[in-house]
């Protein structure tokens, strides 16, 4: 068959590779200049670049990593300490890595029997499948799941990790909390030259065109039409692997109503994310990662030295920072104009770390604006794709249609690629 595959990120590319590899004949449409979507890196110079999307892989990724051995990519992953997201952190200490999480003077943030509970959960959660999707409890938010643990941890360790580069608590499934811990206690890596490199190795065995938007879909007899670039073009099936808030645009109800009602596509929604990448020559601080409490406009603030590196890599002799705002700021932020942002986020951090060395010293700065960055999974969201059966001519894929991570787009791209057949 002829198929046509939308969107050129993990999602898409790997549907793509499978589908190839099946027999079929592929073309695979991407509205940027280049190849990878929410894996991007971007390149300052040599042995220095920003992951400005996805940071870290984990051991828990296992198609993803199968994807990279079948392709000789395997061998550019470095396992490091990843924090941030991956953790649940307060005030520089990592709950999952080290222990109980204390205020600056040492004194307990959670209380005892909160302690306790807290533990008994995070025994209960051993043995969870970390990134399959269950039903089990899937109409209970995240934070009616965790009030039987306690309001202290609902507030030190959870919202701090939930709440600031994905949503609210109380929009969030409890499924997506407890895969997303079960996930996070796995060996980390992140990508040698940027964790878009093995998505870039894979578009070479690929018909891929770039700097070409998707404008619209259509049927026309038995073969579906997709205009871009005022070219129309012809095809058996389409895999469509962009977030909803983008795809909404191209894709028509008149086309497949059955999906649209089923998955809620027009009402999926995600989170922005805004975050300001600072680097210059210079010895390297004591490593800083905090979180302000209660939670305020940044979602955490990140300090370190070259070697230190989890977003990237920075030359030797080097320092970087990255401040991340928290997502309920986004909305606020993203309309103003770059040098607003970047001001604004600064200066959020230098209250959180006054220590921050001025903006205008830094040699490098970068704004990473993500308009559709991580989907939001709420209550029942799990039990919808459970139900939804891929059904050629047109099959979704992406980080919504499974988990919202790497991980995630692969196995969709696979699942998508598997309801086509064999070519
Ligand atoms: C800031 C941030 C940090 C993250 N951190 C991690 C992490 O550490 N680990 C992890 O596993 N995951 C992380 N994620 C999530 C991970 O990046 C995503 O889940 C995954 O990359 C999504 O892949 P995808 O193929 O579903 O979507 P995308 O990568 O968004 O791909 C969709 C593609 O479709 C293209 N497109 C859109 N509209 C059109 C159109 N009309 N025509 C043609 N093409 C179009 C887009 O340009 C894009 O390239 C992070 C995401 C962000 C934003």
């Amino acid at each position: 068959m002829q198929i046509g595959v939308i969107g050129a990120g993990a999602a898409g590319l790997t549907a793509a590779y499978r589908l190839t590899q099946a027999g079929h004949r592929v073309t695979v449409f991407e509205a940027l200049p280049y190849v990878g979507g929410r894996t991007h890196s971007a390149h300052f110079g040599p042995g220095h670049h920003l992951d400005t999307g996805a940071g870290w892989l984990t051991s828990a990724y296992t198609q993803t990593l199968r994807l990279f051995e079948e392709v000789g990519e395997k061998g550019r992953l470095r396992p490091i300490h990843a924090s941030g997201p991956s953790e649940l952190v307060v005030e520089g200490r990592s709950f999952i890595g080290a222990g109980l999480p204390r205020t600056a003077a040492g004194d307990h943030l959670i209380p005892p029997d909160e302690r306790e509970r807290l533990r008994n959960w995070l025994h209960w959660l051993d043995g969870y499948p970390p990134l399959g999707f269950r039903t089990f409890n899937d109409n209970e938010t995240a934070e009616q799941h965790i009030e039987a643990v306690g309001p202290a941890a609902a507030k030190y360790l959870f919202a701090p990790m939930f709440e600031g580069l994905f949503a609210p608590l109380a929009e969030q499934s409890a499924e997506f909390l407890r895969s997303w811990i079960a996930a996070s206690r796995a060996t980390y890596y992140q990508v040698e030259d940027g964790m878009d490199a093995p998505w870039k190795r894979i578009a070479t065995h690929l018909d891929v065109r770039v700097n070409t938007a998707v404008e619209m879909i259509r049927q026309s007899g038995q073969k579906l039409e997709v205009v871009a670039n005022s070219l129309s073009l012809a095809f058996d099936g389409l895999v469509v692997a962009v977030p909803p808030p983008a795809g909404n645009q191209f894709v028509t109800r008149a086309i497949e109503p059955r999906w649209v009602a089923q998955l809620n596509y027009e009402q999926v929604r995600y989170s922005g994310q805004c975050r300001l990448y600072l680097a210059m020559p210079g010895d390297a601080p004591a490593r800083i990662h905090r979180r302000p409490l209660p939670m305020g406009p940044i979602a955490s603030v990140e300090w370190q030295s070259s070697a230190d590196g989890a977003w990237g890599s920075c030359p030797p002799g080097w320092q970087w920072a990255l401040i991340c705002a928290n997502e309920a700021h986004n909305d606020r932020l993203n309309p103003l104009p770059d040098f607003e942002v970047t001001t604004r986020l600064y200066q959020a951090a230098s209250k959180i770390v006054p220590e921050l060395p001025p903006l205008d010293t830094w040699k490098v700065k970068h704004l990473v604006r993500w308009k559709h960055a991580v989907p939001v999974m709420p209550p029942g969201h799990f039990t919808r794709l459970a139900n939804y059966a891929r059904r050629p001519p047109i099959v979704f894929a992406g980080d919504w249609t499974h988990q919202a991570c790497v991980e995630g787009a692969v196995r969709s791209g696979e699942a998508a690629a598997e309801a086509f057949g064999p070519g």
